[in-house]
C-alpha cells in the first residue's frame, strides 16, 4: 500500500476533465528533476505527476529508492500540493506488480505493442491488482509513435471500439493515441481533435496526451477543450536543462571559484527546469487548482 501522502489519478483527473484543464506527468531522472518538478508545482499550486519510465527506475536504483526519495523531499520542502507517483508506460503485468509494491500510487500498463485482445487481457489483471491497493491505472490503445526509451514505434489511431472496450474494465485515465508522438515531432502535429472529443464523451474518461513536447501552445489548449487531462511532458525539459549546462560550460563558469562543485554545475540546469515546467503549469491551466 503506498503512503497516504502520495495521491491517484482518481484525486485529481476528474475535476481536471470537469474544468478543461490539463495535469502535467514530468517525467523524473534524478533528484534535480524529482526536487524540480516538486517545489515548482508548489509555487505553482498546482498538482503535479511524476513520471517514471522503466529505464528511469533501474537508473535511479528502483521503485523503493525513489518512493523514498520523493517521500522525503516532500517533507523535506514541505509540500502540500497533490503528488502522483506514477510508473510510465510499464509494459508487463511484473513490472506493474513491482512499482506497486515499491509504493508508487498510479501505475500505466502500456500494451500497445500487443494486439488489443492481449492488451485488453493484461490491463484487466493490472486494474484488478491495482484495486486491492487503492492505486489508479492509465491504459493506452492505438499506438504513440516516436522512441521511448529506446523503443521506436509508429504511430496507430486508436479506435473507438477499442476505448469503450478499455474503459469498460475500469481504468481511471486512457492514452489514445491521437496523433501524438514521443520526443519532438517532424512538422506541424496532427491531433486528432474531433476523435477526442468522441472518445472523451463516449468513455466518460480523463484522456492522456503522451508526448507533448513541441507541439505549439494553441494545439496543446485546443486537445485540453477536447478532453485531454492529462499531458505528458519529458523531452522539452531534458532540453531546457542540457541549454542552460551547455551555456555554463561553454561560457567557462566552471574554471572560476567553485564552479567545479556538482551542486554549482547542476544550479544553472534546475533553473532552467523550473521555469520550463512553470510555463507548463501555465499553459495546461493546472495552476492554483491544487
Ligand atoms: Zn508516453
Amino acid at each position: 500500500m503506498f503512503n497516504k501522502r502520495l495521491k491517484t489519478l482518481k484525486d485529481i483527473l476528474p475535476m481536471a476533465r470537469q474544468g478543461k484543464y490539463a495535469v502535467a506527468q514530468i517525467n523524473i531522472n534524478n533528484l534535480e528533476w524529482t526536487k524540480s518538478a516538486l517545489n515548482t508545482a508548489q509555487e505553482c499550486n498546482s498538482p503535479i505527476i511524476l513520471g517514471v519510465s522503466e529505464g528511469a527506475k533501474k537508473y535511479m536504483g528502483g521503485f523503493e529508492a525513489i518512493t523514498g526519495m520523493v517521500l522525503g523531499m516532500i517533507d523535506f520542502y514541505k509540500i502540500t500540493i497533490p503528488v502522483i507517483l506514477h510508473l510510465d508506460h510499464g509494459t508487463t503485468y511484473e513490472v506493474v506488480e513491482e512499482a506497486i509494491k515499491g509504493g508508487f500510487s498510479s501505475v500505466m500498463f502500456d500494451g500497445s505493442k500487443r494486439n488489443i485482445e492481449e492488451n485488453l487481457e493484461i490491463s484487466k489483471k493490472v486494474v484488478a491488482l491495482a484495486m486491492e491497493h487503492g492505486v489508479s491505472v492509465e491504459a493506452e490503445v492505438g499506438s504513440v509513435g516516436g522512441e521511448e526509451d529506446g523503443v521506436v514505434g509508429g504511430i496507430r489511431y486508436a479506435s473507438l471500439d477499442e476505448c469503450k472496450r478499455m474503459a469498460a474494465l475500469g481504468v481511471d485515465a486512457l492514452a489514445a493515441s491521437l496523433g501524438s508522438v514521443h520526443g519532438h515531432y517532424e512538422g506541424e502535429a496532427k491531433l486528432g481533435f474531433e476523435e477526442m472529443k468522441e472518445y472523451s464523451k463516449a468513455t466518460g474518461l480523463p484522456l492522456v496526451l503522451h508526448g507533448g513536447s513541441g507541439i505549439a501552445d494553441d494545439l496543446i489548449k485546443k486537445a485540453i477543450s477536447c478532453g485531454e487531462s492529462k499531458i505528458n511532458v519529458n523531452t522539452e525539459i531534458q532540453e531546457a536543462f542540457c541549454d542552460a549546462l551547455v551555456v555554463y560550460f561553454e561560457s567557462e563558469k566552471y574554471k572560476i571559484g567553485k564552479g567545479y562543485d556538482p551542486r554549482n554545475i547542476m544550479k544553472p540546469g534546475l533553473i532552467a527546469m523550473n521555469n520550463a515546467i512553470e510555463n507548463k503549469l501555465k499553459l495546461f491551466g493546472s495552476t492554483g487548482k491544487a
